[in-house]
């Protein structure tokens, strides 16, 4: 499929370089966002009637992974609260730049934390303590303020989105996963860029800030850190920034060369399969484990967890694409071919959460009526009693999640292999085996 541009309809581009829908849809989100902190401070401990746990890990985890990432890439990123107050205090404004700008310290961030490392860290402590975190409406409530605060923080530190670009736990897998969306925003012809003066688009102008995320717009080719924030849209003098309809995955056909990002497609892949087994499996010995944290069985459990993700699964991988024969190094090999884990993480999130949304999506309708569990009945739903949805759907839309990833990553590991000119079989065999435990997990 060719790329279709969808700025070419005037409608979209007015909404997308206008500032005030986004504006509109933003304060929408920053009142949710501090009334789920304010839920989780205040409101009932139950996490089942509390709107922090419904709205957040029920309501805001499916959009984001059954529709937002998988068809929108960054989309969530666009209208996403947690940077905003740091960014209007960064920038002295809400709108356009102002005539005078505030002086914060505006440092670089140092060339050590520039690429996901942190992220992969920030990650691997929520699943870590995950169990607790989507139960108990206080953690909850004190992660998402601790969010915002640290994006605050970052910005009267650190120049343009320290926290989104770096250290976001969320940020990073939405990221890698958005390099598989149908969405893109580019340029639309390389020559404009080459002699444009000043290159707005990136440092900024009277009309608009340069790029928050520290991308230059100009030699964008793939989704993983680019916001979809717009704002290039608004900069461009040239009128040469595109968001485009394009096929899944196009992001894939030039594999990374890049260990952090090869990590966290491990990282993702290991926890689906992970979470799965303890949060789903019948094995309650795992699931005790994991709730009781800083007990001594929490620790095993944190060790096996991060045993499975950093050495078993990469050293297996390993095994696969060892081949002593081939000139391309190693390293440079296992972060290309690690490529084709991107799509099957993602169906396997997707699998997974299928299971876990649908299982507890009845509480939205409870929290809707009584958000802080007071005994509100707002819309009259609040004594609506749990039921899981559409269980018999649910096998059958796992198992076509599951297969369609891995015919989805096996086609990705050829592209991939043909980049390092290796044979795709020892990747395919490994996105099988890892597709089949999943199947026995879940299903
Ligand atoms: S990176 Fe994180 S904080 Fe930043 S916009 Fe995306 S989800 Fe929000
Ligand atoms: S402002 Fe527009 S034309 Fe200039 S470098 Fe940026 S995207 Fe290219
Ligand atoms: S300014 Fe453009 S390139 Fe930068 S994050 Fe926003 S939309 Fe993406």
């Amino acid at each position: 499929m060719n790329r279709i541009e969808l700025t070419r309809i005037p409608f979209i581009k007015n909404v997308l370089k206008s500032r005030y829908p986004q504006l509109a849809v933003f304060i929408v989100m920053l009142i949710g966002y501090i009334f789920a902190i304010l839920a989780g401070l205040i409101g009932t401990p139950v996490g089942s009637h509390n709107f922090s746990i419904v709205f957040v890990w029920i309501a805001w985890w499916a959009i984001l992974i059954l529709v937002a990432v998988p068809f929108f890439g960054r989309g969530w990123c666009a209208v996403c609260p947690i940077p905003l107050p740091g960014e209007w205090l960064q920038r002295g404004a809400v709108l356009s730049p102002p005539d005078k700008r505030p002086k914060w310290l505006n440092l670089r961030v140092p060339k050590m934390f520039r690429n996901i490392w942190l992220q992969n860290i920030s990650f691997l402590l929520l699943a870590l303590f995950s169990s607790v975190l989507l139960t108990t409406p206080n953690i909850t409530g004190i992660v998402l303020a601790a969010m915002l605060f640290a994006a605050i923080g970052l910005s009267t530190v650190f120049e343009r989105r320290a926290f989104c670009r770096y250290l976001c736990p969320v940020g990073g897998f939405i990221g890698l996963y958005s390099q598989t969306a149908p969405i893109e925003l580019r340029i639309k012809d390389k020559q404009v860029c080459v002699t444009c003066e000043g290159k707005p688009c990136y440092n900024g102008s009277p009309v608009g800030y340069g790029c928050p995320w520290d991308v230059f717009p100009g030699g964008l080719t793939k989704n993983t850190y680019c916001g979809l924030c717009m704002e290039c849209i608004r900069t461009c003098p040239h009128d040469n920034i595109a968001v485009n309809l394009r096929h899944f995955s196009a992001d894939l056909a030039k594999p990374s060369t890049r260990m952090d990002e090869a990590f966290k497609a491990f990282i993702m892949l290991g926890s689906a399969i992970i979470y799965a087994g303890v949060l789903l499996g019948p094995w309650g010995a795992f699931k005790d484990a994991a709730y009781n944290v800083g007990s001594s069985s929490w620790f095993i459990y944190a060790t096996v967890f991060l045993t499975i993700i950093f050495v078993v699964l990469p050293g297996l991988f390993t095994l696969g694409i060892l081949n002593t024969k081939n000139i391309i190094p190693l390293k440079q090999r296992f972060a290309s071919l690690s490529t084709a884990l991107i799509p099957l993480g993602l169906m396997f999130w997707v699998a997974f959460s299928l299971s876990f949304v649908l299982t507890n999506a009845s509480y939205i309708l409870a929290a809707l009526s009584d958000p802080l569990g007071l005994g509100w009945n707002l819309f009259g739903t609040a004594n609506a009693t749990w039921q899981p949805m559409l269980t018999s759907i649910l096998a059958p839309a796992q198992t076509l999640a599951l297969v369609g990833g891995l015919i989805w990553s096996a086609r990705t590991a050829q592209k991939a292999a043909g980049e390092v000119k290796v044979s795709p079989i020892p990747v395919i065999v490994y996105c099988l085996l890892a597709t089949s435990l999943m199947l026995w997990l879940l299903l």
